[in-house]
């Protein structure tokens, strides 16, 4: 059976391949099933309890021969929307300094006003800017992640203040 389309945010390693199933029976909840095989993707809650409970991605759409919220561990339980929402904005943050070189100052800010931007309503905005990191969690992870890659170009402005700090 088609349970519609497969919504994926990146993997710790980045990667756009963490799938994501909106709950239909808790409302603003949902599961994440992580790649395990070319096709198949296995939920991140029951594998916590040594449950296996898979479900199949082809051509971008999820199919299983059962509901994907049936027959999970009893102890499995979805994972708040919004949670998921800063996660999503972390890892593409973290992913754009990685494959753009983004200073992390710029890529933070930048990701924190893309919340204000996707949320409509001040409830939904504040649920995920709490669960957001702050900058000094993850300026140091950034800075790697830019020269991971990148061997970094002195900025104009970091010049500037070099000179400043000299003249001072
Ligand atoms: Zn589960």
């Amino acid at each position: 059976m088609d349970f519609g389309e497969a919504r994926f945010i990146r993997t710790r390693t980045l990667k756009q391949q963490l799938l994501v199933f909106k709950s239909e029976r808790k409302l603003g909840f949902s599961y994440k099933f992580m790649k395990t095989k070319a096709h198949e993707f296995s939920c991140c809650g029951c594998s916590k309890f040594g449950k296996w409970r898979s479900v199949s991605v082809v051509d971008g759409r999820v199919f299983g021969k059962k509901h994907p919220e049936d027959d999970h561990d009893d102890r499995c339980e979805p994972f708040p929307q919004s949670e998921i929402d800063a996660l999503e904005i972390d890892r593409d943050m973290r992913h754009s300094v990685r494959e753009t070189g983004k200073r992390p100052r710029d890529a933070f800010s930048e990701a924190v006003s893309s919340i204000t931007k996707k949320f409509k309503t001040s409830e939904e905005q504040e649920a995920v800017v709490v669960r957001f990191p702050s900058y000094p969690e993850v300026r140091r992870q950034l800075i790697r992640h830019r020269t991971s890659q990148h061997i970094p170009v002195p900025n104009p402005l970091d010049i500037l203040e070099t000179l400043n700090l000299i003249i001072e």
